[in-house]
């Protein structure tokens, strides 16, 4: 494993936005992380960062990375063991290779494979965990196990994964026959289309509440376009939130805040943050 020191973090944040962090541990083999985990500070693992924000002050802790556990091992049966640290487009990719199907409509998202698991991650009516058999985990106690995804609470966008704070090293799927390519496509190209992908975002800042959608939520309350220093609610889609090149920390956390005011004001609904926010 690689430990590297006064790391910076902007890089490791999709919004590019981060400080100097105490430790960045790269876990090259899966047996590592349990050392990894013993030796390091207030651990966050992070995946691509694509839907984490963190502070660009000094960061005390150590991150830990599981990119280089990208492995897809197939097991038969249209069921194959992924590494938490393979990019959810390879799988994607692999899908189509192996004429599987079941994932298509997250196609396009730009997280990690245990990313997208810990906190079942989804799109257009499909979440990662209706293809998933297994999760193999490291628990707040460090020990290894491989939970059976009928023993594992989920709801939507999330699980006892996050609440425990556990760590995932791999997922189990089980997939159906016939990739769907046409759905890949359009979902690519939908992406394409309304999301501001050509400036630093963290995707959805807000979960939908019930029965509702933020982005509109958000229109209603008169907030698309609006910014606070370099962070502006983004004019392609109100639920993102884009950095203009300039945007700190505090820019982010004082749009997120005013938008939830302006958006109780107007719904009396309050959102909840869907992007994990990292303070120190
Ligand atoms: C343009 C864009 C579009 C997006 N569209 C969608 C979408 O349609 N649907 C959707 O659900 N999300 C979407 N997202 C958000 C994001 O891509 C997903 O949440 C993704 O699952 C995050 O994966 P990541 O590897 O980047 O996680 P990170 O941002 O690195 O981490 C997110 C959280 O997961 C935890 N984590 C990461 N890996 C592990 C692990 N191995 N074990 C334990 N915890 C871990 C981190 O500690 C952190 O708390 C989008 C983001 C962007 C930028």
């Amino acid at each position: 494993m690689k430990i590297l020191k006064s790391f910076n973090m902007k890089e490791q944040s999709n919004m590019k936005v981060g400080g100097i962090a105490q430790e960045f541990i790269v876990v090259e083999k899966k047996d590592e992380i349990i050392e990894a985990l013993e030796l390091g500070n207030k651990n966050f693992i992070l995946g691509n960062g694509t839907n984490t924000l963190l502070n660009d002050d000094k960061l005390n802790r150590t991150f830990i990375s599981l990119k280089e556990i990208n492995y897809i091992k197939e097991l038969g049966n249209n069921t194959v063991e992924v590494g938490a640290g393979l990019d959810f487009d390879k799988l994607i990719e692999y899908m189509g290779e192996h004429n599987y199907s079941g994932l298509e409509n997250l196609a396009g998202i730009p997280g990690t494979v245990g990313g997208l698991v810990f906190m079942n991650g989804g799109a257009y009516g499909t979440e990662i965990f209706d293809c998933i058999t297994a999760v193999e985990i490291v628990d707040e106690n460090n020990n290894i196990k491989n939970i059976k995804k009928e023993d594992l609470k989920f709801t939507y966008r999330r699980t006892e994964i996050q609440e425990k704070s556990w760590v995932v090293l791999s997922a189990t799927f089980k997939f159906e026959n016939g990739y769907q390519k046409d759905i890949v496509e359009d979902r690519m190209g939908k992406r394409q289309e309304r999301h501001p992908l050509n400036m630093p975002n963290l995707g959805s800042t807000f979960k939908n509440p019930q029965g509702n959608f933020s982005a509109k939520l958000i229109i209603d309350a008169g907030m698309q376009g609006f910014t606070k220093g370099g962070a502006q609610v983004s004019t392609v889609h109100p639920n993102f939130i884009v950095n203009n090149g300039t945007a700190t920390f505090q820019d982010i956390l004082d749009l997120i805040r005013e938008v939830k005011e302006k958006v109780k004001e107007t719904s009396g609904i309050e959102l909840e943050e869907e992007i994990i926010i990292v303070k120190d």
